[in-house]
């Protein structure tokens, strides 16, 4: 994409630009010589204090589309200075986008910001849940739709997360292997036999990760809220090894009162005496995702599985008795109709599954769905946005509630990805991870272990390799001392 930025303010870096074309334009990319028709240009100057004037030039092909913001602005809360450079820029944006492509964004002009997480963070401070629209709306020309649903979803959040403490935390475990790559993921994960053949040596090298993690959690005086096995496809593992893997957690860490989730994933690799493993370990929640119910749908996204397997999964998995399963879906597939995406849902839902997680498609760099070239999917996304709020109502209906949500870069349609849940089924490890609510250590490749302080306002963030060969070979781990050392700023008690 051509990219002309003109920011004759101290405000925004050119980074922030990009990430804002993104909105309109996913999936492109700002290198020299990347061949694209698309183009937008950027002028930013502050001619008083607080007082933007921005221009902003939108292009596809010959087409240009021109939106312009000058003046002060009063926003509903006291705002840092950034946020009027944010604003004049944001408005004059989503002008000259709505006239290049007759459609405004469902989330206005956010990028880089977690709704919920602000939304929460007004709520903690005392604003009503009309004050917090109301601002959304306004100051960041959000929707009434999602700053609703923003608002619903942070209420949720601060009921599940009463009573969790500065000292709780999570654990997740990464099984980065997959039977087949799916066309769509960018996700690092490994899917050829020869890369197979490392998964014992891989389980060795975890599970030894896993104790020491688990010591770690044990000295720094934490208590374990939740563990989510995922992938990857966890279920790749058979059940000897699934049966080693859940041993060494359970004789590692404090299981009593911990939510417990193992992502099952493709429905091919799911197998009774494997759920049967999962469940005999103290496992209580599984996820198993189809994407879709559309035999062609999944075929379009090369996705090496048929819906009569998903359907036989999910029958074994009910059978055997799971407190809880979840099913993702993904909004805006190529191939995908109104049709059989409602469908899919009505799949799902006829199924009695406690969680149902909707994803927005995402076009990633990496995706080789990205490179198959013009029309195979739809980057504008009418009908990503316009699934996410079918879903959102259906599902509504059928008694479930949003209770987590985030948004990604280079979503088709700007829409997003909500977990919803029936009463009292929610994933506590979602909440914690995604909103960075509490400390998550991390074991495994391509994992992260993000040390999140007392008030939230501090992140120590601790990335493994992320391929299992630089794994088995390096050790990485996060060490206690450097765990201690980086809560011990924030406590008056250490532990010892
Ligand atoms: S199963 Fe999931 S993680 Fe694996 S390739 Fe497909 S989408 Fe990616």
């Amino acid at each position: 994409m051509k990219l002309v930025i003109d920011n004759r303010t101290r405000y925004l870096n050119d980074y922030y630009f990009q990430t804002l074309c993104l909105l309109y334009f996913p999936g492109e990319k700002f290198k020299e010589g990347f061949e694209s028709d698309n183009y937008a240009s950027f002028f930013l100057e502050e001619t008083a204090e607080h007082c933007i004037t921005a221009r902003v030039v939108l292009g596809m092909g010959e087409r240009r589309a021109e939106g312009y913001f000058e003046g002060g602005y009063t926003p509903s809360i006291p705002m840092n200075d950034d946020f009027y450079a944010m604003n004049a820029l944001g408005k004059a944006f989503l002008e000259a986008g709505r006239r290049l492509f007759g459609f405004g964004l469902p989330w206005g002009y956010i990028t880089g910001l977690r709704p919920v997480k602000r939304a929460k963070y007004y709520l903690d401070r005392g604003y009503s849940p009309e004050e917090i629209i109301t601002l959304f709306e306004r100051d960041y020309e959000v929707t009434n739709e999602k700053s609703t649903l923003s608002v619903e979803t942070a209420l949720i959040q601060q009921k599940m997360l009463e009573d969790i403490g500065e000292n709780d935390c999570g654990l997740y475990v990464s099984i980065p292997f997959c039977p087949t790559r799916c066309d769509y993921c960018s996700f690092v994960s490994y899917s050829n036999q020869r890369l197979f053949s490392l998964i014992p040596e891989y389980l060795e090298k975890l599970m030894k990760d896993i104790a020491e993690t688990g010591e770690m959690i044990r000295r720094l005086g934490m208590r374990l809220r939740a563990i989510y096995i995922g992938g990857g496809t966890p279920s790749i593992l058979d059940e000897h090894q699934i049966n080693r893997l859940l041993g060494c957690i359970n004789s590692n860490v404090d299981i009593s009162g911990v939510e417990y989730s193992f992502e099952a994933g493709r429905p091919d690799t799911v197998t009774r005496e494997k759920l049967l493993a999962v469940i005999n370990n103290g496992v209580k929640r599984i996820s198993i995702n189809p994407q879709t119910t559309s035999d062609l749908v999944l075929r379009q996204i090369g996705r090496k599985h048929s819906a009569k397997q998903f359907f036989e999964a999910a029958e074994i998995a009910n059978g055997i008795g799971f407190d809880c399963i979840n099913a993702d879906l993904i909004a805006g597939l190529p191939g995908d109709t109104e049709l059989s995406f409602r469908q899919s849902l009505e799949d799902v839902i006829g199924l009695g599954f406690s969680n149902i997680t909707v994803h927005t498609l995402s076009i990633k760099n990496a995706a080789s769905m990205r490179f198959i070239g013009d029309g195979f999917y739809d980057p504008q996304g009418e009908f990503a946005r316009e699934s996410v709020e079918y879903a959102r109502n259906r599902l509504k209906g059928a008694g479930y509630s949003p209770y987590y949500l985030y948004r990604q870069k280079n979503t088709v349609g700007n829409a997003e990805n909500t977990g919803y849940t029936l009463p009292g089924k929610e994933n506590l490890y979602n909440v914690l991870m995604m909103e960075e609510h509490s400390t998550v250590f991390a074991c495994g490749a391509g994992s992260i272990t993000k040390l999140v302080s007392p008030k939230r306002d501090d992140i120590l963030r601790h990335a493994f390799p992320k391929y299992p060969f630089e794994y088995l070979s390096q050790d990485k781990g996060l060490g206690y001392d450097e765990a201690k050392a980086f809560f011990a700023k924030f406590r008056k008690d250490e532990t010892n």
